[in-house]
């Protein structure tokens, strides 16, 4: 029998505490799949439908069929589009300004949206292998694409599901950003993975894989027999040639989920076409595991890749970022609100075990 006394983890990578508290924990009721409520009138101007190209600015990347009607015109199976109401834009300059103690600057950057498919309501995860795998492919051209201006230090692909999970518009689809400045998020991680890699301790993220799949905590009786052996495996959800899905040792939320590729790389514009499969392949397994024991939830999921290295580095800032940074994708489904313990302090309380997390999504069966 597990120990449910609340337990305070911390996070190797990030450095943040998760207190994880599973007395209330139980196996979830498998709910129906939740609707999103759309009305006939917001779908009937939905501008990620085929006849509303123009709807849209020009687009900027798309994947099509062969003998269709050309750019901005029905055909295509993928579509790339600048954001109508860009949180950045692509500016001749950067101007950096300061009053007194504010900084300010151009809101130099680009922001696009990856529209999925033509169907307007086809999730991600009910999408046929070979079209996810057009997706991400549309993904990785755009973020190569974006790592040649030098200006962009950072670029994240992010996904957001559902309208609790920040989904505007109910066509599936997901965003790009791309940025001059390296968010907070990112700096922390790259400052502990550097950390962990100078102290002689190798990847981060490579020795978390080896402590799941091979690290057995033992504890022996005098006699030499194990009396206690604790299996790290146990919060692995899938996996596949490529890739592993699993629940976090200090997961955030009692579903947030890793996939992390097995071969180590730092960012997600290196993968293979190979891998750009596999990843579609486990990505569909994982959101449909979701789906099926969540009943269609909101959740949100981002790339963490280094940074552009085009960008001409601080010195020594980037040294060893190559070795000790390991790209990987976080799912966050929306299954608890973080309220004012977690906003204030930046710690957060996860009613769910990740061992338990991580066995009802293992056991949950799709085809
Ligand atoms: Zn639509
Ligand atoms: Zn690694
Ligand atoms: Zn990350």
């Amino acid at each position: 029998m597990a120990d449910y006394s609340p337990e305070l983890r911390k996070d190797p990578i990030s450095g943040r505490w998760v207190i994880i508290s599973s007395a209330r924990a139980s196996r979830p009721e498998v709910p129906e799949p939740r609707r999103e409520e759309e009305t006939p009138e917001a779908r009937d101007r939905c501008p990620f439908c085929y006849g509303r190209e123009s709807m849209t600015p020009p687009e900027i990347f798309a994947i099509r069929n062969n003998g269709d009607g050309g750019p901005n015109s029905p055909g295509w199976l993928t579509r790339v589009v600048p954001n109508k109401f860009p949180a950045f834009g692509i500016f001749p300059e950067i101007n950096l300004r300061r009053v007194g103690m504010f900084q300010m600057a151009t809101g130099y950057g680009a922001h696009e949206v990856i529209v999925e498919s033509p169907e307007h309501s086809v999730y991600l995860e009910h999408q046929p292998l070979e079209q996810i795998t057009r997706i991400v492919d549309s993904w990785w051209e755009r973020h190569i694409d974006l790592e040649r201006d030098p200006k962009l230090k950072y670029v994240l692909i992010f996904k957001n599901h559902g309208r609790a999970a920040g989904a505007s518009l109910a066509h599936p689809h997901e965003q790009i950003i791309a940025t001059t400045v390296i968010p907070d998020v990112l700096k922390g991680k790259l400052l502990h993975a550097k950390e962990h890699w100078q102290n002689g301790e190798g990847c981060i993220w490579c020795r978390q894989m080896e402590q799941l799949f091979y690290y057995e905590n033992k504890i022996y009786n005098p006699d030499g027999s194990v009396l206690v052996q604790v299996a790290q495996r146990d919060r692995m959800i899938v996996e596949n040639e490529k890739f592993i899905a699993y629940i976090p040792f200090a997961a955030r939320m009692p579903y947030e989920i890793h996939i992390l590729p097995k071969e180590h790389r730092h960012s997600f514009i290196q993968t293979t076409p190979e891998e750009r499969f596999a990843l579609s392949s486990i990505l569909k397994t994982v959101l449909m595991k979701v789906y099926k024991l969540l009943g269609n939830p909101p959740y949100n999921f981002y790339i963490h890749s280094a940074p552009n290295l085009n960008v001409r580095p601080r010195t020594g800032d980037y040294t060893t970022i190559r070795e000790d940074f390991h790209w990987h994708i976080e799912i966050l489904v929306r299954t608890t609100i973080w309220a004012g313990f977690e906003q204030g302090s930046g710690i957060y309380i996860n009613p769910l075990n990740p061992t338990d997390a991580a066995h009802y999504l293992a056991e949950t069966e799709v085809d």
